[in-house]
């Protein structure tokens, strides 16, 4: 049992656990391996109406979470003995790597903060000391599929999650190459047949093989990783 536990603040909690509800993730979950819960920011809303939102200061399109509300949706969440990083989902963040996945995974969990509309107040990110972390350069309607893809990529590698261990250790970035292809059954399809090599049970020319298949890939896909 790793304990990971996470916390999500999202103004849509039916949307967990949604695809970590199910397959190997989902199993873990119901098998204790690591917690959820998805906290509805609303509850701390304002008034009859529980509004969490409001029109951005100097103008403009859109309307910003408010930090009162979002503070007190964090801090009924996160103890101050708590050590567990603090995440906002945001395309200004820290692009998302697996070497930050490797880390969170191997800790107490993470507490997820979801933005919707334009973003939050900004002084709730630096008052209540939010790491922003982006999943890439496009822009989503909520942080909400970025949560999801951040506990994703967590879950999957805690002790015990996947089958086999070495599942973990050849993919892409593990070794800072992408991964090389991969064939199974039938021998022939469609005219293509399996490299040869690959048929030929030996275990040193077959690494190296995949080793050169790798880096050719990498070279021409991502020659930025190359140079890491
Ligand atoms: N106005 C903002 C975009 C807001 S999108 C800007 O231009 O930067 C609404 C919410 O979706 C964000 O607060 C964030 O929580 C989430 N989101 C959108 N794109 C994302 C991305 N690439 N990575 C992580 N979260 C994202």
């Amino acid at each position: 049992m790793s304990g990971f536990r996470a916390d999500v603040l999202t103004l849509f909690p039916e949307m967990f656990p949604g695809s970590l509800g199910l397959s190997l993730a989902g199993e873990a979950l119901k098998s204790g391996r690591w917690s959820l819960q998805a906290h509805d920011i609303r509850e701390h809303g304002l008034g009859k109406h529980r509004a969490v939102d409001d029109t951005p200061a100097g103008g403009g399109a859109g309307m910003v979470l408010r930090a009162d509300v979002l503070a007190n949706a964090i801090d009924a969440v996160v103890k101050p003995d708590d050590q567990r990083p603090r995440l906002l989902m945001s395309p200004r963040g820290k692009p998302l790597t697996q070497e930050m996945v490797r880390e969170w995974a191997s800790g107490p969990g993470v507490v997820i903060v979801c933005g919707r509309f334009e973003g939050v107040d900004e002084r709730v990110i630096e008052g209540r000391h939010l790491q922003e972390i982006s999943i890439g350069d496009y822009i989503l309607s909520g942080g909400e599929p970025a949560a999801l893809v951040v506990l994703d990529a967590c879950v999957r590698l805690l002790p015990g999650v996947m089958g086999k261990v070495e599942s973990g250790e050849d993919e892409s970035f593990e070794n800072g190459l992408l991964e090389y292809p991969h064939y199974t059954k039938p021998r022939e399809w469609e005219g293509r047949d399996i490299p040869e090599i690959l048929l030929s049970g030996d275990h040193k020319k077959i690494a190296k093989w995949r080793r050169a298949e790798s880096e050719r890939i990498t070279r021409e896909r991502r020659p930025e990783l190359l140079k890491k």
